[in-house]
């Protein structure tokens, strides 16, 4: 990736002290775009949720039935995601782990969700998330991610990421199924951040 690079928005210390109080992303239920895909049917076997925070698409998979796991490098996340999880009676394993090292799971995965990291990445860090993502899944996998879109105004919060971003991304082992556009929900206001939920399958390659 010859692309010039931006910094990860927050160091994962950063992430983790943001947690002593509410972040803005952490609006204490899924986020519409991921909960209307689980109400569609459209997540199926072994869930993992990554860069969890909280917790709620994990728990939103283990309230559709499924097996759920959430990881978050994030110890107050994890922390918080595991009271939740106690509280509504709701068995999810949630797990202090790196996006970055998926491999030492030792796992594999039929859905994965990732609500709000895939932006985080610089361009570096992107490509190695995208190869720790094939260590965890197989041919027939799937992936949804959602993320800011470059439709969002201004700059603040993380890197805006275009449609073709994600294409490229996901040009390898990979095939991208859909990407619309849909709006993230925030503690900030009604209005929310214009984003991209792509529907991503794992592919031989
Ligand atoms: N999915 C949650 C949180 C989104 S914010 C939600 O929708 O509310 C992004 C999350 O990714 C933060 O919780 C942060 O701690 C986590 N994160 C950032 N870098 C990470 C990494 N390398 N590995 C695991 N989690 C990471």
């Amino acid at each position: 990736m010859s692309e010039p690079t931006r910094p990860s928005s927050h160091s994962p210390e950063e992430f983790n002290a943001m947690y002593a109080g509410t972040p803005p992303w952490d609006i204490g239920r899924p986020q519409p775009p991921l909960l209307a895909l689980a109400d569609a049917g459209e997540l199926r076997g072994r869930v993992l949720d990554i860069g969890c925070g909280t917790g709620e698409h994990a728990l939103m998979a283990a309230q559709h039935g499924l097996d759920a796991t959430g990881i978050d490098s994030a110890p107050a996340a994890i922390e918080s995601a595991r009271r939740k999880a106690a509280e509504r009676g709701l068995n999810v394993r949630f797990l202090v782990h790196n996006a970055l090292d998926l491999e030492s799971l030792g796992e594999q995965f039929d859905t994965v969700l990732d609500s709000g990291l895939f932006h985080v990445f610089d361009d570096r860090d992107r490509a190695a998330y995208v190869e720790s993502l094939k260590t965890v899944t197989a041919p027939g996998a799937r992936y949804f991610v959602l993320c800011f879109s470059d439709r969002q105004p201004g700059d603040r919060g993380p890197r805006r990421v275009t449609q073709a971003e994600i294409r490229q991304s996901f040009s390898q082992g990979w095939r991208v199924d859909a990407i619309e556009m849909v709006k993230i929900e925030t503690t900030m206001g009604p209005e929310g951040i214009v984003a991209w939920l792509a529907r991503v399958a794992r592919i031989d390659g």
